[in-house]
């Protein structure tokens, strides 16, 4: 058709006969009914909209969401109409600050405060003796107490050694490295009763454990183990047949099955514990066994057993 319409423009052009253009115009007008005016441009408008319209509807029936973010442009285009006051509302207040020398520092402050949120972070270590079952107790929040503290303390309530539990009579607070060591020891000294005394332990009876002190209570000496729940005294034990074995009353006479127990288990201490100091070190041990895990030594190696 497009054809027709070109022929009969040409033969405009080269001059027909005004008769022959009247005898053409019927077929103009014919062809012009059928061909519709160059309007391809609106097709190709409402060919775009289609499409979108039910992308949007299968959106619809699916999630909520989708059809929110065309009225956000829309919002966001209202918005940036209206935005060159607030941008310059920004602008001025970055620029107002800037003219000003101590304004400057405080904006460079804030940035360093994530940082040192970051250090806020609790650092602990898990105690293999208690994820094992082998001492019996919990994880406890830091400590810290001026010079004193333990990052990752805990309070053992008892321990499970030769196949079975050895409670303490009171709760102790320690780090990991004594709880493990006493559960040895504890074990050892189970063993000993069994053999001297005819009767496996039943309890542990405990004394200080945590405290921020001097050595021997002294004030003025240096910070003791117990300040680093790294110590623990103990003041003797109570077998399962109901006996009880204390340092104080038991440890003389020495040839006596308590006072050879008692022995043995300050003699075990002293393979297992840095320091151990009994009722022979003085005054201040004369009812209990003080045993740590102190550093001796540059190697930390040396043992004070008393
Ligand atoms: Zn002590």
């Amino acid at each position: 058709m497009r054809t027709a319409i070109a022929t009969l423009a040409l033969l405009a052009c080269l001059g027909i006969p005004a008769a022959a253009q009247d005898f053409l115009k019927p077929l103009e007008e014919f062809v012009e009914t059928i061909v519709p005016p160059r309007t391809p441009a609106p097709r190709a408008q409402p060919a775009k909209p289609e499409p979108a319209a039910p992308a949007v509807r299968a959106e619809d029936e699916k999630p909520a969401p989708p059809p929110i973010p065309r009225p956000r442009p829309e919002t966001l285009n209202d918005q940036e109409a209206e935005a060159p006051a607030p941008e310059a509302v920004e602008d001025a207040q970055e620029a107002e600050p800037a003219p000003d020398a101590e304004a400057a520092p405080e904006k460079a402050v804030a940035p360093e405060a994530p940082a040192v949120a970051s250090d806020d972070r609790i650092y602990q270590t898990a105690c293999p003796a208690l994820l094992s079952g082998k001492v019996v107790g919990e994880m406890l929040e830091p400590i810290a107490e001026g010079i004193c503290g333990e990052r990752s303390p805990l309070s053992v309530t008892a321990v499970n050694v030769n196949g079975h539990q050895i409670d303490f009579s009171a709760g102790v607070t320690t780090n990991c490295e004594m709880a493990g060591a006493l559960a040895d020891w504890v074990g050892a000294v189970d063993a000993y009763a069994n053999a001297a005394l005819d009767s496996p332990l039943a309890s542990l009876e405990t004394g200080t454990s945590m405290m921020c002190r001097g050595r021997n209570g002294n004030a003025e000496a240096a910070t003791s183990e117990h300040g680093f729940a790294n110590a623990l005294d103990v003041t003797g034990f109570t077998l399962e047949d109901g006996r009880r074995i204390a340092v104080e009353p038991n440890w003389l006479p020495a040839a006596a099955p308590e006072g050879k127990m008692l022995r043995q288990a300050h003699g075990a201490a002293c393979g297992l514990f840095t320091t151990v100091l009994g009722p022979e070190a003085n005054d201040s041990h004369n009812d209990h066994f003080h045993l740590d895990l102190g550093c001796h030594g540059q190697s930390c190696t040396a043992q004070i057993c008393e």
